[in-house]
């Protein structure tokens, strides 16, 4: 399913654990480790960004031998910025490489409390154009340090599928069909409208009704489904079940109903990312790969 990943790096905790975690991911073959260094300021050692360079390039070599003896084909990048950002640097990288998922950390070195998406996958999420696993560790009751089995081998083991029925995320249907390892699937539609009793009730028999051919349809794909009607705000709805339900990630589009007004990234999608402390995993549908040039 993963295929051939871009995992961009700052050496962080977060992100070594990710490579460790990659490891037990189904399916993923090829790797491309990628260090951007920041050349556009002052560094440590005055204008030279040299030490910074040399370093990062031992580290990824290291990693690359570690990934390699576990049997993957892995090829490093250390990117040099002088103008720009780091976001953008990741997702040119993305495109050059022709990746099919982008895995980073939802934070890096910036470590300010509280804040569950950094500013680097944030700018991802909005401007890349490839899928996007936004991995998470310590969230409650994650020793500090500890690689979560839960968040590893485990990812794919209760993942939650927020739908709108709509085209993008009939399309992110598609790749929980194609799980290689699946576990417990819960399909989630969150009734926004109605004001009137009568049409609220209506409107929740109506997803009811989708939901369970849904259902049929994923079960008979093999796969063990429970499913969700709520009543409310999507990104809380979808916030709070991932908590309720121990899930394990969150996989969703990155557009929904509103994918033709042209935004780079719907809101349900971003509020998800900035407010779950899950793994989150956006499919970008080709209808939705903005030009990112709109920046
Ligand atoms: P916006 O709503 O900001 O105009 P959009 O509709 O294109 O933009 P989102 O609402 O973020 O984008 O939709 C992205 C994903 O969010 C959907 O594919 C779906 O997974 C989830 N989602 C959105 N609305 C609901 C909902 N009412 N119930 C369940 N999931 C939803
Ligand atoms: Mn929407």
């Amino acid at each position: 399913m993963l295929g051939k990943v871009l995992v961009p790096t700052d050496f962080s905790e977060d992100a070594k654990k990710i490579l460790l975690c990659l490891t037990r991911i189904p399916g993923m073959k090829e790797v491309v480790l990628q260090h951007v260094v920041d050349a556009t300021h002052y560094s440590r050692h005055g204008w030279t960004h040299e030490p910074h360079i040399r370093n990062a390039k031992i580290q990824l070599m290291e990693e690359k031998e570690l990934l390699e003896n576990l049997g993957f084909a892995v090829t490093v990048a250390v990117d040099v910025i002088t103008s720009g950002d780091i976001a953008t640097a990741i997702i040119a990288r993305a495109g050059n490489e022709d990746v099919s998922f982008i895995i980073m950390g939802s934070r890096g070195r910036g470590l300010i409390r509280g804040l569950l998406l950094g500013s680097v996958s944030s700018d991802v999420l909005r401007y890349g154009k490839t899928h996007l696993l936004l991995m998470r560790h310590d969230h409650a009751g994650e020793p500090e340090g500890a690689i979560s089995d839960r968040f590893c081998s485990g990812l794919f083991q209760r993942v939650l599928y927020p739908t709108d029925f709509s085209e993008p995320a009939e399309y992110a249907l598609s790749f929980i069909k194609n799980l290689e390892a699946p576990g417990e699937v819960h399909v989630l539609h969150v009734v926004t409208k109605g004001e009137t009793r009568e049409e609220v009730e209506s409107n929740v028999l109506e997803a009811t009704r989708k939901l369970e051919e849904m259902k049929r349809d994923l079960a008979g794909a093999g796969l063990s489904v429970k499913t969700h009607v709520r009543l409310g705000r999507p990104t809380d709805e979808i916030v709070s079940l991932a908590e309720g339900e121990g899930i394990s990630l969150v996989l969703m589009s990155s557009h929904g109903k509103g994918f033709l007004k042209g935004l780079l990234v719907g809101s349900t999608t971003l509020g998800v990312a900035i407010h779950t402390n899950r793994p989150l995993m956006v499919i970008r549908p080709a209808c939705c790969r903005r030009d990112a040039d709109t920046r």
